[in-house]
């Protein structure tokens, strides 16, 4: 299930946030804290007009809540909200019987019995916003004690602790429902893939705004989420940082539109030792790299075509039944892009600006087809180690206009341009004549201030958002054995 939060400060605008997501959610949770005062009375009649189970909550200010509210009135709150139809009602998992009776009318309830004797049911919660304790599997077990819904959300930093959640099914079979989240940005991947760590359900937000929230527009439409089964093949893109990633864009609508059961999920990854650990574990069919990890994952891989071992820097990874096989995507991609102007003869020579892990894949791939270079790179030790391993040659980037008129292709391989540095001009203040065709790795925005002044120089252009698309098409095809799906166009770029 796909769950949720309201968090609006009256319950006509979490009417409001509902029925904008209801497409895409089977159940919500009411936030009592982030009410305002005067909706509090309200509450009880929200789940009449929501039309869907939801789970009611007042969470503490120590747990996350949004107000401080003497414990007492915070219960009494929850007590008189409860008599509405709620389907569920979370209480901390560290709450005893005496702090759960309440005052009403003059006689003393038992908040617990009562919701037990209106077949409510109870999810108790324990959360960390710092780490995922030691003791988490015990934790699962006795917040489970006297029948409650056991609820964790905690807070991993390193794939070792995302390994510790993916166990928690393996752990402790016997608990069928429990809500298992990981918080933060390491924590997404738990969050999409929340049926295999065998989570109940998922939280999601109206729009994401905070780190490691996601809307439930993007977990539904994006990833299903909630179709997940044991027979989704799971893949994946590992980075560090990886959210921003446009991958999900590319390869999860073409499952779909070749009706593959598959899901493609970003993992932040600090160490690709232990990501491999969690690939075996949870059966990831494949996946892509990115920085800073392209290099890294060279000696785990079994199987890589003779070029990229040269390049050194693989950036799809397939898992085969003896082994991990790698490749690289970025040079077939460029090669795929620039191929006609090489046959046909209009690219003789190449200025590649950058000597980086992309410039490596462009280099080679020019290198390989007879085509003389020259890089220029802001340290110039990377442009000459660069030359000299590909026979080429470099030179400073101060010096980068001075090859205008001599070269037919001039490629950023920076990162100059890219956003948050959209102003930034990586052309260095080369002259385009207008008979270069130019080359910008850079895919966001798509118009970079390389690419616009090529283009008023009349240069053919070819955009980072092309060569990202192409390079993500090759490895849909390494994934799933199928060419990408024609009728898909992934937004990438902007
Ligand atoms: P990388 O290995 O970190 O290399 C970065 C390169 O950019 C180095 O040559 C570095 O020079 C240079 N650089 C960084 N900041 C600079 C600055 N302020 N001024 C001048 N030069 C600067 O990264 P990468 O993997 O090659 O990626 C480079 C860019 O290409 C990134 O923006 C990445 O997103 C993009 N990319 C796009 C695609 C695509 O499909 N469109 C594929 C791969 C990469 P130094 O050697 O002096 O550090």
């Amino acid at each position: 299930m796909l769950c949720l939060t309201l968090t609006g400060s009256s319950l006509d605008e979490d009417a409001h946030i509902l029925e904008r997501n209801r497409n895409y959610i089977s159940m919500a949770e009411l936030r009592l804290d982030a009410l305002d005062a005067s909706e509090l009375p309200a509450a009880k009649d929200f789940p009449r007009r929501a039309g869907l189970p939801l789970i009611l909550t007042f969470r503490r200010k120590a747990d996350g809540g949004l107000r401080s509210v003497p414990e007492k009135k915070r219960i009494a709150f929850l007590a008189d909200a409860a008599q509405g139809g709620y389907a569920y009602v979370d209480l901390e998992g560290d709450l005893r019987k005496a702090d759960l009776r309440y005052e009403k009318e003059g006689a003393r309830h038992d908040l617990e019995a009562d919701l037990k004797a209106r077949g409510v049911k109870i999810i108790r919660s324990f959360h960390d916003f710092k780490s995922v304790p030691d003791n988490i599997y015990d934790l699962i077990v006795k917040l489970s004690k006297g029948g409650a819904i056991p609820k964790v959300a905690v807070t991993p930093h390193s794939v070792a602790d995302v390994i510790t959640l993916f166990r928690v099914k393996k752990e402790i079979p016997l608990i069928k429902d429990m809500i298992v989240v990981g918080m933060g940005d390491w924590g997404v991947c738990t969050r999409i893939l929340y049926k295999r760590i065998g989570s109940m359900l998922s939280y999601c937000c109206d729009s994401s705004s905070g780190i490691g929230q996601i809307d439930a527009k993007t977990m539904k439409t994006l990833y299903h989420a909630d179709e997940v089964d044991e027979r989704t093949h799971i893949y994946g893109v590992i980075g560090n940082p990886v959210l921003h990633s446009s991958s999900p864009q590319i390869h999860n609508p073409a499952f779909r539109a070749i009706h593959y059961n598959a899901i493609y999920v970003p993992f932040l990854v600090d160490d690709v030792r232990p990501f491999l650990r969690l690939a075996e574990m949870i059966q990831i069919h494949g996946f892509s790299v990115t920085i800073p990890h392209k290099r890294a994952i060279i000696p785990y891989i079994g199987h890589l075509p003779r070029e990229v071992m040269k390049i050194g820097a693989c950036n799809t990874v397939v898992h085969t039944a003896r082994m991990w096989r790698g490749t690289n995507t970025d040079y077939y991609a460029f090669l795929s892009l620039v191929r006609s102007d090489i046959e046909s003869g209009r690219i003789k020579s190449a200025l590649v600006i950058g000597a980086g892990g992309a410039a490596r894949a462009v280099v080679f791939a020019l290198r390989n087809n007879l085509i003389p270079v020259t890089i220029v790179n802001r340290t110039a030790e990377h442009a000459q180690y660069l030359a000299r391993e590909t026979l080429s040659s470099w030179d400073t980037l101060e010096n980068t206009p001075k090859y205008a008129g001599k070269v037919d292709l001039v490629v950023n391989t920076t990162s100059v341009g890219m956003v948050p540095d959209e102003d930034g001009d990586a052309s260095m203040g080369f002259p385009f004549t207008g008979k270069e065709v130019a080359f910008d790795f850079v895919y966001k925005p798509r118009e970079t201030v390389f690419l616009k002044k090529a283009e008023a120089a009349g240069c053919r252009c070819i955009h980072g958002a092309d060569q990202l698309l192409e390079q993500g098409k090759l490895q849909f095809e390494e994934f799933s054995g199928y060419h990408y799906p024609p009728q898909i166009h992934p937004e990438i770029g902007g």
